[in-house]
């Protein structure tokens, strides 16, 4: 059994929160250039090069990427050969998370309570996420996440007959709802099959794969390929002002369901595609 200190964790998310709000990923940024490379509407280039200069200042001003420092979710993947001492995970997490915010003067945006709405004062809490893996490592991913694209995720319980051309209808009808509010160029994260949860889980879990690395089996990367091709046909561009560069990458995650439910969840990420992901 390998021992981890739970104060070892909240070092890393102290760290992590701070370098996951002021360095955007390499995929998110190739990603970027490389749309920006092909953009055919000069205003939208325009706008994809000013996306690209504010995440070149931010990494060398160590300034966050945006004003919305987000929620924090954390996805802990715990090995099953760990021993975790010397403390409460959760209370570890958010000391991270507490500490990370406060010291890199990032914006709290946690309020206590949905309906009385006073702010926590440090961002905190996470939302946490632990799935046990086999082994003795533990992989920490933070990703903080802004409301703007928060907001326009949607979920639906299709029935079966709907089939792909219901689950497609579902997941270009929501780009287009969340239009220019998500801050587009966006991430398309699609959870497809399990229960009502499970499909939410799946989209935001489809989110933390780098947008350069398709799905591994053939026949759902080629459904991500296609509905790229479709909400880029949209037009909505990068912050919904038209162009080519509606969405960089559209990642699906699937899972078996009920023989009588059809569940999808879209979860949209914006351009500030923030992550952080630390092995310890
Ligand atoms: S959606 Fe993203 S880029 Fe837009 S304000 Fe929120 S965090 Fe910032």
């Amino acid at each position: 059994m390998r021992i981890v200190k739970v104060e070892q964790i909240k070092e890393t998310v102290k760290q992590a929160v701070r370098a996951a709000n002021t360095q955007l990923p390499e995929d998110i940024l190739d990603g970027l250039q490389k749309a920006c490379a092909k953009e055919t509407v000069p205003r939208a280039r325009r706008l994809l090069e000013i996306l690209l200069e504010n995440a070149h200042l931010a990494q060398i001003e160590n300034m966050p990427l945006c004003q919305d420092t987000g929620l924090v979710t954390i996805q802990i993947q715990l090995g099953q050969e760990v021993s975790l001492t010397g403390g409460d995970l959760y209370e570890a997490i958010d000391q991270g998370v507490r500490e990370g915010y406060l010291e890199g003067y990032f914006r709290a945006s946690m309020v206590k309570d949905p309906l009385e709405r006073v702010n926590t004062g440090d961002n905190t809490p996470a939302v946490v996420h632990l799935e046990m893996t086999p082994g003795d490592q533990v992989v920490i991913t933070v990703f903080p996440k802004g409301a703007g694209s928060e907001n326009m995720g949607r979920t639906a319980m299709l029935k079966p007959a709907d089939g792909w051309p219901g689950v497609r209808r579902f997941i270009i009808e929501t780009v287009k709802i969340a239009n220019a509010n998500p801050c587009p160029p966006i991430i398309v994260g699609v959870g497809l099959g399990g229960n009502m949860e499970k499909a939410c889980l799946l989209a935001k879990k489809a989110l933390l794969r780098p947008i350069n690395r398709s799905h591994a089996d053939s026949r759902i990367a080629d459904l991500e390929a296609q509905l790229l091709q479709d909400i880029n046909q949209l037009g909505i561009g990068p912050q919904g002002l038209g162009g080519d560069t509606t969405a960089l990458a559209v990642n699906m995650e699937v899972f078996p369901t009920h023989i009588a439910s059809l569940p999808v969840a879209v979860s949209l990420n914006c351009h500030s595609t923030r992550r952080a992901v630390v092995t310890i």
